[in-house]
């Protein structure tokens, strides 16, 4: 595939544009953990390779830094001069699952067009760092794992607590090595396979230098889309979908927060993500969760399950919000589980170990909401400081706070000098004899807290995913109360619901993305040509 320097050089103007307005520095990617839940698999290999995965973005982060000064925010994307009145099909977000439906309806000889509400494509995919989970895939057989698309299933539904939609996640798991190949084809190669929390065989593909999958999807996508020539307009905000006859015939949408415009389309797809980002809607369905921080990007509001709904299409498992344990409150940043993987503990304000920091996010989430304010902070030393190379971007961020003995570090933060070291001697104690008898942790153990300077970050939960979503079916036709299609509407990626049901594996989200993005593009160009 071919890819010009002024081509590159647009798309990491586009990247650091959309992390600058997601506000969280330009590499989120890099320490974004969309991995899921049952994360007790933090394995030292894995941490490793998440440290590796993290030193390489950052290059990436110094790279995009210099290709991007002087340069105008939305340069590579499609004039307003070019839009028309009318398209093929209508996508709705420009995030992973919007830019793939958009290339498999082009390649089904559609004309579609992208509609994204910000200032760059990208959505909460760019934020991903775990991989993309796929099985019997090419590069698994190569590499000489052995996988079943079955054990993909049933370690699925395990981790999703057994309310995962099966028939979605037949498909899902079915489709994935065809995703990978599909995606190599697209010259987006994820060969380099890791694992995540609740699995059993090594299925997370990763881009081959191991760096963090949603920059590399993502720039990978947008070549592809600006190549095939599909119109990508940014700051268009698409405030409802209208209908003729019962059927999806386009939608209103407002340039540059002011020009609106009616188009119409012969299908439309809703590829808005989640709704991470909106406050009410979380307040909503979770009243526990009111006043949460979130990593997620400021446009994942939920338009696109407000605006099916006002058709009528229903939803599912809404309540179900995946909440990551350790996000810097102040600026929202994820600090990634490779600190704790790598030897980190935490502690209350007392200086005191609370919890297994290994144990499942839903487990630390909720030791961390029983103490004050929900403050914790993540102590570590100079040791894992070097071996969680994500930490020298928490540093640039101003998240680190040092001293070079235990008792200078207390004081800097404010905890009892004290406390802190007596929780530091018998950690070091527990790590020593291979047994952490306060709370039973048995991974991150390999090295203990002894190499000074020491250091400590301050964190709480934050919202990370929204699980819940609109219903579709496996055509990722959009369904009513009743459960029937409703003709021409299409959604897939995380406006969905029922994948994950009440738990998601990491590595999962990229993986439907792709999965039901294609699925949406073909099925909505059928739909198109059966009508025309
Ligand atoms: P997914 O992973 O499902 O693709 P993302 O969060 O990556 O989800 O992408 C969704 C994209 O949709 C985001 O870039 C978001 O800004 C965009 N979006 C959300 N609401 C609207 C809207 N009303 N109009 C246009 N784009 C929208």
């Amino acid at each position: 595939m071919k890819r010009s320097k002024t081509l590159t050089i647009l798309l990491m103007l586009a990247l650091s544009v959309m992390l600058a307005i997601a506000g969280c520095g330009s590499s989120a990617g890099t320490t974004q953990e969309a991995a899921g839940t049952d994360s007790t698999a933090t394995t030292e290999g894995a941490a490793t390779d998440k440290a590796a995965a993290a030193e390489a973005t950052d290059q990436k982060e110094a790279e995009a830094t210099e290709a991007t000064s002087g340069a105008s925010e939305t340069v590579g994307y499609t004039p307003l001069d070019q839009l028309q009145e009318s398209y093929d099909i209508v996508i709705i977000g420009g995030g992973g699952a919007g830019m793939t439906a958009a290339l498999e309806a082009k390649a089904a000889g559609m004309n579609p067009v992208i509609f994204e509400k910000m200032e760059a494509a990208g959505g909460n995919t760019l934020k991903s760092s775990s991989g993309m989970n796929a099985s019997e895939t090419k590069f698994q057989k190569e590499q000489g794992i052995e996988d079943s698309n079955d054990l993909f299933f049933e370690e699925t539904l395990k981790g999703g607590h057994d309310t995962n939609n099966q028939e979605m996640l037949r498909y899902f798991v079915d489709n994935s090595a065809s995703a990978i190949d599909w995606l190599d084809s697209q010259g987006i190669t994820l060969d380099n396979i890791t694992i995540t929390g609740g699995m059993k065989e090594k299925r997370t593909h990763r881009p081959t230098d191991g760096s963090a999958v949603g920059q590399y999807l993502v720039s990978g996508l947008v070549a592809d889309v600006q190549e095939q020539g599909i119109p990508l307009f940014v700051n268009a905000d698409v405030k409802e979908i209208t209908q003729e006859n019962g059927q999806a015939s386009g939608v209103k949408v407002v340039f540059d927060g002011s020009d609106e415009k009616t188009i119409s389309a012969g299908a439309v797809i809703v590829a808005t993500g989640g709704f991470g980002a909106n406050q009410e809607l979380i307040k909503q369905y979770r009243p526990d969760l009111e006043g949460y921080v979130t990593t997620n990007q400021p446009g994942s509001t939920g338009d696109g399950i407000t605006m099916i709904e006002a058709l009528g299409g229903t939803t599912v498992d809404m309540d179900q919000i995946q909440v990551h344990p350790t996000v810097n409150q102040e600026k929202s940043y994820l600090i990634g589980e490779v600190v704790r993987g790598e030897g980190g503990i935490l502690v209350d304000k007392e200086g005191n170990r609370f919890v297994n920091e290994m144990d499942t996010r839903d487990n630390v989430t909720a030791a961390i909401t029983k103490l004050d304010n929900r403050e914790s902070y993540l102590i570590f030393d100079s040791g894992v400081k070097s071996r969680a190379k994500a930490i020298e971007q928490y540093e640039k961020m101003g998240l680190v706070q040092a001293g070079e003995t235990v008792e200078a570090l207390a004081e800097q933060i404010g905890l009892p000098a004290e406390g802190l070291k007596a929780t530091l001697d018998t950690w070091n104690a527990s790590v020593a004899a291979k047994k952490d008898a306060a709370f039973g942790r048995e991974t991150g153990m390999d090295n203990d807290l002894s190499g000074a300077p020491y250091y400590a970050v301050k964190i709480g939960p934050g919202i990370h995913y929204t699980m819940g979503g609109v219903k579709i079916n496996n055509n990722t036709e959009v369904l009513n109360t009743a459960g029937e299609a409703i003709p021409g509407l299409y959604a897939a990626g995380e406006v969905t619901g029922g994948l994950h049901g009440q738990n998601r594996i990491g590595g999962n989200s990229v993986a439907e993305i792709v999965i039901f993005g294609r699925e949406a593009g073909v099925k909505a160009s059928e739909f198109v040509k059966g009508n025309q």
